[in-house]
């Protein structure tokens, strides 16, 4: 083949996943429900499957306007995704092409940076300061977009709505993204959601239904922002990129907050319990208001592959822009047992 790459793909590092262990319980590497998802969802899904040879309703209208009254915005004002990846994708295409700048957190969600790199845009990465946004300096940088991941992921920490809200006014970029894939996980997450901001069209906001509703395999996100933003959006995306069972799942999901409760109960006790046994094996950890915790580990690769072989994965910080430190996910209670054995 003598086809060349566009010359700037050469410098991206492509994304590396989790590795999954042996069994479920023993995986820890990519932040997935260790509950799965609901029964109501494996339902819908199987019923879904009698309308597989039509093609999918292209703007999950039904869903879209659930998720507006949920959260009292126009239903224009919604874009549903193939998980929020993909929206992230669209943002990049339409505001960060040919030189655009993007501004994000060192380190950055990885995607946020792959798409910038993707697009021809340019990144300034602004390095966290004691494990969190550093927003006063990410003000100062004049950037057509502005990624903020709150909960930051690795480091699962947050900055507050008040901080965020100076920062959408003082900031210099045009474009201010929040990211709250595990805002669910949060001490307080209609005190800190960055959407009343959205709904005004003054930041955008970027949800998942991976996390806490366990849809990660399904792939549907969604983006609330100005009417106008993901109005340039449906002119750029893929018309069919959100299957019909996805969006089907997505619709259960929303409609059994039972079991969202329920998963935001097990996270945040076992997440208690994850950070005090990796403190009993002596690693500082960072307090974690996600799905995950951090833990300081100078002994990065040795520790991974150790855990590895009793059949627990966990994400190496490495692979994760931050070398000496592993992420991990908050089991099941089995997992959990299977984690102190293998410690
Ligand atoms: N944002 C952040 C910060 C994430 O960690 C993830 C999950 N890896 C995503 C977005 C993507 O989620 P989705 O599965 O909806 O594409």
């Amino acid at each position: 083949m003598t086809v060349a790459a566009r010359p700037w793909l050469d410098q991206i590092e492509p994304y590396r996943p989790g590795r999954h262990a042996a069994t479920l319980e023993g995986s820890m590497a990519s932040n997935e429900s260790p509950l799965g998802a609901s029964g109501a969802v494996l339902e819908a899904v199987a019923r879904s499957a009698r309308s597989a040879h039509h093609y999918p309703d292209p703007l999950a209208d039904e869903l879209r306007s659930e998720l507006a009254v949920l959260h009292d915005v126009d239903a224009d004002q919604i874009l549903v995704g193939n998980g929020s990846d993909e929206l992230i994708y669209l943002l990049a295409l339409a505001y960060l092409a040919h030189g655009g700048h993007a501004v994000c957190a060192d380190p950055a969600y990885r995607i946020d940076e792959i798409s910038t790199q993707v697009v021809g845009g340019r990144l300034t990465k602004v390095p966290l300061k004691d494990w969190a946004h550093d927003l006063a300096t990410m003000a100062r940088v004049d950037a057509d977009v502005a990624y903020v991941v709150n909960p930051h992921n690795p480091a699962g920490t947050v900055r507050p709505l008040q901080e965020l809200e100076r920062f959408v006014t003082e900031s210099r970029s045009r474009l201010v993204v929040v990211d709250e894939a595990y805002i669910d996980f949060a001490d307080d997450p209609a005190g800190m959601t960055a959407l009343p901001l959205a709904a005004e069209g003054r930041a955008a906001v970027l949800r998942t239904f991976s996390k806490i509703h366990g849809l990660a395999g399904m792939r549907v996100g969604y983006l609330v922002a100005d009417a106008a933003v993901i109005a340039t959006l449906r002119k750029i995306r893929a018309p069919f990129s959100v299957g019909t069972a996805a969006q089907a799942a997505a619709l259960a999901a929303l409609r059994d907050p039972g079991h969202t409760q329920a998963v935001r109960n097990h996270t945040l006790r076992h997440r208690a319990e994850l950070t005090r046994l990796l403190q009993e094996a002596g690693y500082a950890i960072v307090p974690s208001q996600a799905n995950f915790v951090l833990a300081e580990a100078p002994d990065e690769s040795e520790l991974v592959e150790r855990l590895w072989r009793q059949g627990v994965t966990v994400r190496p910080g490495t692979a994760l822009g931050m070398p000496g430190t592993v992420r991990v996910s908050v089991p099941s209670s089995a997992g959990l047992d299977l984690l102190r054995a293998a410690l």
